[in-house]
């Protein structure tokens, strides 16, 4: 592992900006860690690569034990799986580890994107209002329909002909996922990099709809998506109701191999024409 993240230290990285002032940056992040806001991730020294990967690898197992021991309890029911656990690939785990060595370098240009973006605001003094605590709210509901609706467009590209066949079958060997991130992550490399940057093509739209972003609607998106892809690739019977999430939309997308194509948004693929409802066997129990 140490191998992957010199030899990403080590390539050149053209990081696109959006326009910025550092100058207008009104938070100082403690000495111990200004190197997230003021370098690039291929500039940073061993020491804080190291520190960075091991913490943002740390909170990915983190999420897992959220998912399954908070949420499980919170959501008892199990759904049934169709299909008997089976052990990774040597090349699953090649894929599973190389998305979350990549999600450890996207994570640092998310942290510098947001903080150096004039767009994001920082401010917490308007915290301190109802509007502003609205403000906040909004800016989470609409980076979390943005992000699902582009994603529901790349996904339902990826089951036309050669861009399923070539990128996307991987991610369909499971048709009873239940390994939490590491299934969520067990994608072909192509499909993971694409979908983590509709992340910043999202933030990007919402500047033609909203004046500014909070930080927090930033933070609070970054949890939820990926809580709920881990929850999508559980055996959690999460449901929010018929017109907002329930993870077994996800399984049966894995189940039929098609339907379902947005990620946590019901609405989408009921809009789409492509929402399929939960068609498993009640009777098998994992
Ligand atoms: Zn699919
Ligand atoms: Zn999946």
């Amino acid at each position: 592992m140490i191998m992957c993240v010199v030899r990403m230290r080590m390539m050149p990285m053209t990081i696109h900006r959006f326009g910025r002032s550092r100058s207008t940056f009104p938070v100082t992040f403690p000495p111990s860690f200004s190197f997230l806001q003021t370098s690039s991730f291929h500039t940073w020294s061993y020491t804080n690569i190291l520190i960075f990967t091991l913490s943002t690898l740390t909170f990915l197992n983190i999420l897992d034990v959220i998912a399954a021991k908070i949420l499980g309890k919170l959501f008892p029911k199990r759904i049934p799986s169709r299909a008997p656990d089976r052990p990774f690939t040597k090349f699953e785990i090649f894929f599973i580890n190389f998305n979350r060595l990549f999600t450890v370098w996207f994570n640092s240009l998310l942290i510098k994107e947001t903080s150096t973006d004039p767009f994001i605001s920082w401010s917490y003094d308007s915290m301190s209002t109802t509007k502003g605590l609205l403000d906040v709210g909004i800016g989470f509901f609409v980076l979390f329909f943005v992000d699902d609706a582009l994603y529901y467009i790349w996904h339902r590209s990826l089951h036309y002909g050669f861009l399923y066949r070539l990128i996307h079958k991987h991610h369909h060997k499971n048709i009873s996922p239940g390994a939490l991130t590491d299934d969520a992550y067990n994608a072909n490399p192509i499909e993971f990099i694409v979908t983590a940057f509709f992340f910043l093509g999202s933030i990007n739209l919402l500047k033609l709809v909203l004046p500014s972003l909070h930080v927090i609607s930033v933070v609070a998106f970054a949890s939820v998506n990926a809580t709920l892809a881990a929850i999508n690739h559980s055996r959690i019977d999460m449901d929010l109701g018929s017109w907002i999430y329930s993870s077994k939309n996800h399984d049966e997308h894995h189940g039929r191999g098609h339907g379902n194509y947005a990620q946590f948004l019901k609405i989408i693929d009921v809009f789409g024409g492509t929402r399929v409802e939960w068609s498993g066997d009640e009777g098998k129990n994992r």
